[in-house]
């Protein structure tokens, strides 16, 4: 990884989103209601032999991690699962039904929470519900997350049986200090012994999802951690920036500024990570992922083909993707629809046969624009100028001049892009500064400019 100053670090480490989304989440709003998704969904049904993304959030686990920032019920009260799967099958119900013979699927997650909270009785429910209205295409991504330290050989017996593909480990770090100063504690051989019982069973594609930038982490024991991994060689592995965002997160607090480690730090943690994983033959995609050569993700991103959404790359995007379960996102029809994050309501509005829409947002001519020069920024580092011009019929020089006036006074002039007439390409340390340049597309963030924080840091 090129080297950086400290002096750009300091000029770039500045809140930004992190661009799961155009616009971002941070925009959706609640004028966007559950009739309107129903009008979504009936425009979806119109065209049938189109695929379809599905993702589904079960987001229950027993303890809480303290960097934790997903949509997560802390319980191990008995029965709150099974209620909550009853009404999961509700939601497939009325959506399947007005989704009519839109019945594809080129992508299947389940994501969480943990989805192996669940009993091995309650994950055939959960699939049984999709199996009997959706159809999966050859070669669909089946995928789901699991925690190494509550998953059963009989849950992996049963996930490869059902038709999962992919598997995403959660794993953080293996250094039992940092384990301790996040609440997470996860032994090497509880991930080793899952990982070696899915590759003994046959699963296609494993992933680890690593942090860099907690607590009690050093360049020593992030080393170590990554090397352990490597003796593991999953096919991907995701090296996250801790997102710490004791504003949103209220249990963050729980994680003190002063003890994270500054962004010189932090970017050295990422740099080991970078040098280990490609020094092993593995290939960067997008700012934070690594696949071996010749996984399919690195395949896409050397030919520029490779998509992002809230599932996260992909190399199987369908143009409409539907979210199930609460706080879940899809995104149809040009609109994003997010479901509530509370279970009372998810219940209630089920129980009125409504669905479980709690806002959302539709996006505009320009919104799409935006969107689609982002999206290649962040997935190939590159962005085609013709291509969109030709795609949304503008003149991207005129279209863009401002974004591209603080494109040039900014990470270009520090060379972190190249652009010509026909081209803008992310160049060396420019990948790590990946979403301060997709910033100067951004038209919404002005407008939370001397707000209180949104996002958090990019480095
Ligand atoms: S297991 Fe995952 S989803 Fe659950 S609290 Fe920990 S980080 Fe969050």
């Amino acid at each position: 990884m090129a080297s950086v100053t400290a002096d750009l670090l300091a000029k770039y480490d500045r809140a930004g989103p992190r661009y799961t989304s155009y616009p971002t989440a941070v925009e959706f709003h609640e004028g966007f209601t559950p009739e309107r998704y129903f009008e979504k969904l009936d425009q979806a049904a119109s065209n049938p032999e189109q695929p379809l993304s599905v993702y589904v959030h079960l987001p229950f686990c027993r303890e809480r991690c303290s960097f934790c920032g997903c949509n997560v019920i802390i319980t191990q009260r008995p029965g709150v699962a099974a209620g909550y799967i009853a009404d999961l099958e509700r939601e497939v119900a009325l959506v399947s039904t007005r989704l009519g013979r839109r019945t594809r699927l080129v992508q299947y997650h389940w994501g969480g929470g943990t989805p192996t909270y669940l009993s091995l009785e309650e994950m055939e429910r959960v699939w049984k519900s999709f199996a009997d209205r959706f159809t999966f295409e050859p070669g669909a991504e089946i995928a789901v997350e699991v925690d190494p330290r509550v998953t059963t050989h009989r849950q992996a017996e049963l996930l490869k049986r059902l038709g999962f593909n992919r598997i995403s480990m959660g794993v953080q770090d293996f250094d039992s200090d940092v384990q301790a100063a996040v609440n997470r504690y996860q032994t090497f051989n509880q991930t080793k012994d899952l990982h070696e019982h899915l590759r003994g069973l046959g699963i296609e594609s494993i992933n680890f999802d690593f942090i860099y930038g907690l607590p009690q982490q050093t360049p020593a024991s992030f080393r170590k951690t990554i090397q352990l991994a490597l003796e593991l060689r999953p096919d991907r592995v995701a090296v996250y920036s801790y997102a710490f965002v004791p504003w949103i997160k209220a249990h963050q607090k729980a994680i003190h500024l002063e003890d994270l480690p500054q962004r010189e730090v932090k970017l050295e943690l990422f740099g080991i990570a970078h040098e280990l994983f490609t020094g092993a033959g593995y290939q960067q995609i997008g700012m934070d992922h690594f696949a071996l050569e010749t996984d399919s993700l690195a395949r896409a991103a050397r030919e520029r083909t490779l998509y992002r959404n809230f599932m996260g790359y992909t190399t199987h995007p369908a143009k409409d993707f539907v979210g199930f379960g609460v706080s879940a996102i899809g995104d149809l029809g040009g609109a994003f629809a997010q479901n509530t994050k509370k279970l009372n309501r998810y219940k209630e509005a089920l129980d009125r046969g409504r669905p479980p829409i709690e806002r959302g947002f539709e996006r505009s001519k320009d919104d799409e624009i935006r969107r689609d020069v982002i999206q290649s920024l962040m997935c190939n580092f590159y962005l085609d100028v013709r291509a969109v011009e030709r795609a949304h019929g503008i003149d991207f020089a005129s279209y863009f001049r401002e974004s591209l006036l603080e494109l040039d006074e900014g990470p270009g002039s520090n060379g972190f892009v190249t652009r010509t007439p026909d081209a803008i390409e992310v160049a060396g340390p420019g990948r790590l500064f990946v979403r301060n340049i997709c910033m100067a597309f951004d038209a919404y963030l002005k407008r939370h400019e001397g707000e209180k924080p949104i996002f958090s840091r990019t480095v």
